[in-house]
């Protein structure tokens, strides 16, 4: 996978080389200058335009100028531009409770600022991550949307696997409804043996973690990226939240695990990304997911620039071609159906990023 063709980091890197030719290149005409002005015995002169107008007689020298005047404005226009990319979006699983090769654990990663925020941890989390090349080190905020197993499974992994193999120094730290705390302490004592081990090592900040119980509302706001927990309607089980993260004037909201909600309707007006759960099995008793047709309704009230299903439960003989066709009796807009690794961005507009596994 190669992430990084179309990233901010190769624009990044971009901005730099155009920035060092630039600053190479007023150096050169510097250098270039003194020289020519101590010729004309006017260096003593050479201030603010002095400098133009003293070597506007030297062809060479004014080219020069012109290539690092050039350069430096290339430059400065590369970095908003990989700036401008606000708000990127990685499904790192994109099924459900069923073990399935090409479906992992649900799980998201939203990326703004320097901000790496992971959405829950299924099974394979980590695997996705490696494949998509993002630093484990770096992943050390998680959000719980509600305690079904096959969102939490990959946890312990996150937060071990990550302490040996890269955050040293930082705790993990976790939101989630009440009951995360709990969660959290008692895998403390289910890996306490490994643990110890690893600490008389001398290794001991990264296995901490800090734990935020979180309701309904804003849970997190730093460095202008805002997340806010949102109650959905997944049956009795309760709490169960959604997330939406803005940034920038962007935005992506995420469903969690959830039947029709009106509640998540309201707080996803305005997205740039709905990224929603869906389910073709016959529903039976109280429901705990949508239909596609229910998702569709849901699409065509937010009118978000880009819906995209994930956590898609299909039983057999049904196909995302299948899920598509139901969805667009009730929702005409733009739609995608995820798969693992499908990388979203958003900026000016949305778009997802052609991939390569
Ligand atoms: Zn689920
Ligand atoms: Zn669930």
């Amino acid at each position: 996978m190669n992430r990084n063709s179309f990233s901010r980091r190769a624009m990044l890197r971009a901005a730099a080389v155009l920035g060092a030719a630039g600053v190479t290149g007023g150096a050169m005409l510097i250098e270039n200058v003194i020289p020519h002005s101590v010729r004309h015995k006017g260096f003593s002169k050479v201030r603010g335009l002095n400098l133009l107008r003293c070597c506007g007689d030297d062809p060479a020298t004014m080219t020069r100028l012109w290539t690092a005047i050039c350069f430096a404005l290339i430059s400065l226009l590369v970095l908003p531009a990989a700036y401008g990319q606000d708000l990127r979006v990685s499904l790192l699983g994109t099924g459900f409770v069923q073990p399935a090769m090409d479906r992992f654990g649900p799980s998201t990663l939203d990326e703004a600022g320097g901000d790496k925020l992971l959405f829950d941890c299924g099974r394979g989390c980590l695997q996705r991550l490696a494949q998509l090349g993002v630093p484990l080190k770096d992943v050390n905020k998680l959000f719980i949307t509600h305690f079904h197993s096959d969102h939490l499974v990959g946890i312990d992994d996150l937060w071990l696997t990550g302490w040996i193999r890269g955050r040293t120094d930082v705790p993990l730290e976790v939101w989630g409804p009440p009951g995360t705390r709990a969660m959290m302490e008692n895998l403390v004592k289910a890996f306490d043996l490994d643990i110890q081990i690893r600490q008389n090592a001398g290794n001991s900040e990264g296995i901490k973690m800090t734990v935020h119980e979180i309701k309904e509302g804003v849970v997190y706001e730093r460095g202008g990226v805002k997340v806010t927990a949102f109650d959905i309607a997944h049956g009795n089980i309760k709490p169960a939240l959604g997330f939406r993260v803005d940034y920038r004037g962007h935005s992506v909201a995420m469903s969690g695990d959830t039947a029709f909600s009106e509640n998540l309707i309201r707080f996803s007006r305005g997205v740039d990304l709905l990224i929603h759960e869906v389910s073709a099995a016959p529903q039976t008793g109280v429901a705990v997911h949508v239909t596609p047709e229910e998702a569709g309704q849901v699409f065509d009230k937010v009118k978000p620039k880009l819906a995209v299903y994930s956590h898609i439960i299909l039983p057999p003989n049904f196909t995302a071609s299948d899920l598509v066709a139901r969805t667009r009796q009730t929702y005409k807009g733009p739609l995608e159906v995820g798969e693992d690794l499908m990388v979203i961005n958003i900026g000016e507009s949305v778009k997802v990023q052609p991939r390569s596994k």
